[in-house]
C-alpha cells in the first residue's frame, strides 16, 4: 500500500466531526480510518439523552469498515472540533486493535504512534484460543495421556472452523470402543487448525487432523502410526 496521506485523512475526519451528534456535551469527534484497500471509512460520535450509552466516532468507522465489504484499518485520524487530533479512548483504542491490529497508525499531536503503542499487553482473539487449551474440566483430568484427539474442518455459523474431539480409543478409528460413549468432550471451534491441536495437546500426545478431503494427517508426537503416515504440515 502506498504512503498514507494524512491530510486527505484528517480532511475526512473533520468532514464526518461536522456532522457529530453532541447536542449534551457539545463535543463533537470525527474519525475516518484508512482500509488496506485503500477506502476511507468515516464516524463521528453520537450522544444520547441517557449519557452513558453515548458512541465515540470510532464506533462508527468500525461499523461502516464492515458494512462496506470489511478488510484491515491501517491508519486512522480522530479529531475534536478545532480538526486537532484527538487521543482514542481506552475503549476505541480495544476497537482499533481488533479492526487494524498492533501495527495500524494512529494521528496525535507529536506526530503517529502505531496501536501496539497506545494499547501495550493487549487482550484480543488470541487470548481466547489460548484459554480454550487450558486444563481440561477436572472430572476429566484422570484422562489427560490417554486417548486421540481428532481435529477435522466443519461450518459453524456460516464460517468455516476447526473442531477438535477427544474421543478414548488409542487408534485412529474414534469408534472402536463401543462400550462407552466415545467423545469425552466437544471443543469449542476454532478458526484455525493450530488452535483446535494445541487443545488437544493439552490432553493427549496423539493427535489426528482429518482435512477436508477426508485424509489423515498426524500430528501428535513422535512417528505417525502405520494407518496414518503422512505428518501435519501445520
Ligand atoms: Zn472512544
Amino acid at each position: 500500500m502506498s504512503e498514507i496521506d494524512w491530510g486527505v485523512l484528517r480532511d475526512a475526519a473533520i468532514d464526518a466531526m461536522n456532522n457529530a451528534y453532541a447536542p449534551y456535551s457539545k463535543y463533537s469527534v470525527g474519525a475516518a480510518g484508512l482500509v488496506d484497500d485503500g477506502r476511507i471509512v468515516v464516524g463521528c460520535n453520537v450522544e444520547n439523552a441517557a449519557y452513558g450509552v453515548g458512541l465515540c466516532a470510532e464506533c462508527g468507522i468500525v461499523s461502516q469498515l464492515h458494512v462496506t465489504g470489511g478488510g484491515r484499518l491501517v491508519a486512522v485520524s480522530c479529531v475534536d472540533s478545532a480538526g486537532e487530533p484527538l487521543m482514542p479512548c481506552g475503549r476505541c483504542r480495544q476497537l482499533l486493535w481488533e479492526n487494524g491490529g498492533p501495527t495500524c497508525e494512529v494521528e496525535t499531536r507529536e506526530g503517529t504512534v502505531t496501536v501496539a503503542e497506545l494499547l501495550p499487553g493487549a487482550f484480543d482473539a488470541s487470548d481466547l484460543h489460548r484459554s480454550s487449551t487450558t486444563a481440561p474440566h477436572p472430572r476429566l483430568r484422570s484422562h489427560v495421556g490417554r486417548g486421540t484427539v481428532f481435529v477435522h474442518p466443519d461450518m459453524r455459523g456460516g464460517e468455516r472452523v476447526w473442531t477438535g474431539y477427544w474421543v478414548r480409543s488409542t487408534g485412529v478409528d474414534p469408534f472402536d470402543d463401543a462400550d462407552r460413549p466415545a467423545i469425552l468432550e466437544e471443543a469449542p471451534s476454532w478458526p484455525a487448525a493450530a488452535a483446535a491441536i494445541a487443545w488437544g495437546r493439552a490432553r493427549t500426545s496423539r493427535i489426528v487432523v482429518i482435512d477436508d478431503s477426508g485424509t489423515p494427517f498426524w500430528a501428535g508426537e513422535g512417528e505417525p502410526p502405520a494407518e496414518i503416515g503422512q505428518v501435519w504440515p501445520g
